[in-house]
């Protein structure tokens, strides 16, 4: 029996394990031991809503897939031994793999900003998006938000909390030139636009260089705030920066691990790297995390039947990235192809209807 233990379950996790389940033509007896914090799979892609308190918690969650080869662990993972191949839980127990998929996802960066890491708020997990959105509803009328990072992440947190709170004073502080300065410029513009248009303030070349509570220094000048939401910036889980220092793994500039392109970390080939933990050519993305999947549940197969790895992996293809501007307005890059206004707002809502439609929701 090959027992794969799956740490996460995320949007790379939970592809693994829906094409493990799916999948006819293994003739190997496998389980699965599914290792994740929550109860359920959360859509991460959605949490600027939650923050912004234009959605639910209940309609982020999906329910794991019910299958006897599949067990769920709810619990969080505090370490992982490569050596020894055992993976420690906070609740004191420890459970052993003969494969190992890791599927924590990233956190915060907060680049070494006193006070930003413990003086702003997050949306990196459902948890601390519902905290931002419990501060959020506490401020009163007229008061005043800061979000920093114009990245996608920043742009979408920006936009839903102006249709929650029209009567709020919103900045968005960006380091940049221009805000989603890795777009192309018709889409930056027409995203600078809406902001203008909404009373939403950007500050360009901004420099943070300290947060105290209710304060952001902007290249020192202190700034009073009722509310700070980071999203300067991701790395990997802390559990893998962990492992990363212990064994010496190259990273690329994200700090994401490099593995080969079988997604194995180097000198461990029992061992699988997806999503926004992995180095990649590509910008982390659920995306991205779910053609890593794809890959990584067809190796497993592979390796159960004592089969070689294909000689040359498929190129993953991802389709483009689609952005929100609050329900109505949004923006998207396919292929070549930039889209702005309503269309792509109707494409984002379609993809994560298909989304949860397609994982049991
Ligand atoms: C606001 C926002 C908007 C985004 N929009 C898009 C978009 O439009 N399109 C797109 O493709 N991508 C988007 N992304 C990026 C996307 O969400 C991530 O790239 C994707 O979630 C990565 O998938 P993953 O499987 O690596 O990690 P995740 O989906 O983050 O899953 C990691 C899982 O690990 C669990 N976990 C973490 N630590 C532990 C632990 N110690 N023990 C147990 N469990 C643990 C977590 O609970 C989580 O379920 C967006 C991200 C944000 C924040």
């Amino acid at each position: 029996m090959h027992h794969v233990v799956i740490l996460g379950g995320g949007y790379g996790g939970l592809r693994v394990i829906q094409r493990l389940l799916a999948d006819k033509d293994i003739r190997s007896d496998f389980k699965i031991t599914l290792v994740e914090r929550e109860a359920y799979h959360s859509l991460k892609t959605e949490f600027y809503a939650l923050a912004a308190g234009t959605v639910a918690d209940r309609h982020l969650r999906i329910s794991f897939p019910e299958d006897e080869k599949l067990q769920l662990v709810c619990d969080t993972v505090t370490d992982i031994d490569l050596n020894e191949k055992t993976i420690s839980l906070q609740a004191g127990n420890s459970l052993s793999y003969d494969q190992l998929v890791i599927g924590l996802g990233c956190e915060d960066k907060h680049h070494g900003v006193p006070g930003a890491q413990e003086k702003t708020l997050s949306i990196q997990s459902m948890r601390r998006a519902r905290k931002t959105n419990q501060v959020i509803q506490s401020i009163g009328t007229g008061g005043r938000v800061a979000i920093v990072g114009g990245g996608l992440s920043g742009v979408e947190t920006a936009s839903e909390l102006r249709e929650s709170r029209p009567d709020m004073d919103i900045r968005l502080y960006d380091r940049g030139e221009t805000i989603l300065s890795m777009f192309p410029e018709k889409l930056h513009k027409y995203v600078t636009e809406w902001f203008l248009e909404n009373n939403v303030t950007i500050i360009n070349r901004a420099n943070i260089t300290e947060v105290d509570w209710h304060t952001l220094y902007n290249h020192g000048e202190p700034i009073e705030l009722d509310a700070i939401i980071w999203t300067a910036g991701v790395q990997p889980n802390k559990l893998v920066r962990k492992l990363t220092e212990t064994h010496g793994f190259e990273t690329d500039r994200m700090g994401r691990v490099v593995v080969n392109h079988y997604h194995q970390i180097p000198g461990f080939d029992d061992v699988f790297m997806v999503g926004d933990c992995a180095a990649s050519d590509h910008a982390p993305s659920a995306q991205l995390a779910e053609a890593q999947g794809d890959q990584i549940a067809v190796l497993l197969r592979h390796l159960w039947h004592e089969e070689p790895f294909p000689e040359k992996m498929p190129r993953m293809k991802l389709k483009g990235v689609l952005g929100s501007l609050g329900k109505k307005h949004g923006f998207g890059l396919m292929g070549e192809r930039k889209l702005t206004g309503r269309v792509p707002r109707v494409l984002k809502s379609g993809v994560l209807w298909m989304y949860k439609h397609h994982s049991g929701s």
